[in-house]
């Protein structure tokens, strides 16, 4: 660290916009979201929700690995689900399940990252008929303890794990 508040831009596809803020002092959590994205990086500023080099935590191949192999097994779960076809319900249990694999490896990862900044995982389930996938939640997913409100995010301290913030209704 520089020790410069000064925002440092993260990556020349984001020109343009305004910079992230993790350059800032004290830097912001982590969220590690999986998705569908087709950014191998599942590392997000808390914030902005942009893509955070895993060199500047200081973490090891052995971490970037994990959230590789954690990823992988993400989207083929997830690409299940979205195709709709004769495994959607088989992927829909998995995710809807608070003890699943996926769950557990996401949250163990979310922990390990604690080491480098508070980091979260950023859960995913679907509701209990597998068609959708749930927006807002009323208590912590895993535990169902209280969650609070972290940016666009709500989290429990004590499971690492975080959540969409519910969506104000969007202005008459
Ligand atoms: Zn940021
Ligand atoms: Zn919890």
């Amino acid at each position: 660290m520089s020790g410069s508040a000064e925002p440092t831009p993260v990556d020349a596809k984001y020109a343009g916009e305004p910079p992230c803020c993790c350059g800032t002092d004290p830097p912001p959590p982590v969220v590690l979201v999986a998705g569908l994205t087709h950014d191998p990086n599942v590392v997000m500023c808390a914030v902005f929700r942009r893509p955070v080099e895993l060199d500047s935590l200081g973490l090891d191949d052995e971490y970037s690995n994990s959230l590789g192999y954690w990823k992988c097994l993400f989207d083929a779960l997830h690409f299940l689900w979205l195709d709709s076809n004769e495994f959607e319900a088989f992927a829909a249990s998995a995710f809807a399940s608070p003890s699943a694999r996926v769950h557990r490896m996401g949250m163990e990862l979310a922990s390990e990252g604690n080491r480098a900044r508070r980091a979260y995982y950023a859960w995913f389930s679907t509701t209990p008929d597998g068609t959708e996938s749930i927006e807002s939640y009323a208590a912590c997913p895993h535990c169902a303890g209280p969650l609070s409100p972290a940016w666009k995010w709500e989290v429990c301290e004590r499971c690492s794990v975080a959540v969409p913030a519910p969506q104000l209704p969007a202005p008459a």
